[in-house]
């Protein structure tokens, strides 16, 4: 397989480059490093895949960049590029969800219309489902966002739909609901409850103590991914949610985080922010229909993959904690 991949030194798109190289395919990905979180945890990303030849990194715009050419003859396109995070998304902020959200997005579309034939894979989010009337949420239900985050991934997701039923382009729009695992954002809350677990810091969370969220691991993430972008004989304009199937709320993911440390560590709250849904929660059954896709990750393993992979790059050489001899071997690539 040919693949392009934008927004390839984030967080999900980096993981997503390792398991298609994994999987012998050669990638072009394309990023240009937002200083949205830490550049260097972007280039930490990207570090392993620049070491193999058939990957091939190109720092640029998506909404610049010579598209056309960069897709060349690719079998595909995994639009993973955008803006993401709620809070930031109002006000002055708004101008760079749309530019990265929403531009980007239709220039990507416009190329994939230009070349023919090209599947493109957008990430799209939960987020377009806004506080809804009834869980689980489905493809079905009418979207109300409830950020301007939400907002511009809802419009990309119209965009790709309406590339695919005006002009043919095969697109597949994938609804992601939080997702969690070894190299997530660091502004994302599990990150953030890690962060203070291992280096003694306070917690600090921003929302009611009952949210709950539909965590989704990014392995089980990028599995749904490749399977979109490789499964034929997939409707136009098709639309489904990967979600973990397993939600809990914040204290839950607290206690489940202390019960892997084995000790407790100090959490303060703050009130939610405007954007800030009370839950998210997914049905996967459309996934599972025309990708033959289910989560298969737990949230205790995940999360335990995440603590290992953090304490890892942290370095902490005196364990905190009984039997955590040899985190390295536990832990599967990347
Ligand atoms: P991320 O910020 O780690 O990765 C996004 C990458 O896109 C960044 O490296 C950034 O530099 C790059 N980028 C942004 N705009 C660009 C542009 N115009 N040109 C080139 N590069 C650009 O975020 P992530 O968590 O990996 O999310 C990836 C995608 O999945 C995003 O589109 C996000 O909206 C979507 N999503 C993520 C989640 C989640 O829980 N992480 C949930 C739902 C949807």
């Amino acid at each position: 397989m040919k693949a392009v991949v934008t927004g390839a030194a984030g967080f999900i798109g980096s993981a997503l480059c390792h398991s298609l190289l994994a999987q012998d395919a050669h990638v072009v990905g394309i990023d240009k490093f937002t200083p949205y979180y830490s550049p260097e945890q972007k280039w930490r990303n990207v570090a392993g895949l620049q070491r193999d030849p058939r990957f091939r990194l190109v720092v640029e715009d998506v909404v610049d960049a010579d598209l056309p050419a960069l897709f060349g003859d690719a079998d595909v396109v995994f639009h993973l590029a955008g803006q993401p995070g709620v809070r930031t998304s109002w006000a002055k902020g708004f101008d760079e969800y749309a530019y990265d959200n929403v531009c980007a997005t239709q220039r990507v579309l416009e190329a994939a219309r230009e070349r023919g034939g090209l599947r493109v894979v957008y990430a799209s989010s939960s987020s377009v489902y806004g506080n809804a009337v009834s869980y689980p949420c489905r493809e079905t239900d009418l979207p109300a966002p409830f950020s301007p985050y939400g907002v511009t991934k809802l419009a990309g997701e119209h965009l790709a739909v309406l590339y695919a039923k005006n002009y043919g382009v095969p697109t597949v729009s994938l609804r992601f609901f939080t997702v969690y695992g070894p190299g997530q954002r660091p502004e994302m809350a599990m990150a953030q409850m890690i962060e203070a677990a291992l280096t003694g810091s306070t917690f600090n969370l921003f929302a009611a103590a009952g949210a709950i969220r539909d965590f989704t691991y990014v392995d089980d993430v990028v599995r749904a991914i490749i399977l979109a972008g490789t499964v034929t004989d997939l409707p136009p304009g098709l639309v489904a949610n990967v979600c973990g199937g397993e939600p809990a709320t914040m204290v839950e993911v607290l206690e489940c985080l202390r019960g892997i440390l084995r000790e407790d560590f100090p959490v303060t709250t703050s009130a939610s922010v405007a954007g800030d849904v009370l839950r998210t929660g997914g049905d996967s059954g459309v996934a599972q229909h025309y990708l033959g896709w289910r989560p298969r990750t737990r949230l205790a393993d995940g999360l335990l993959q995440q603590v290992l992979r953090r304490r890892r790059e942290l370095d902490v050489t005196a364990p905190r904690v009984d039997g955590w001899g040899s985190p390295v071997a536990a832990e599967p690539a990347p």
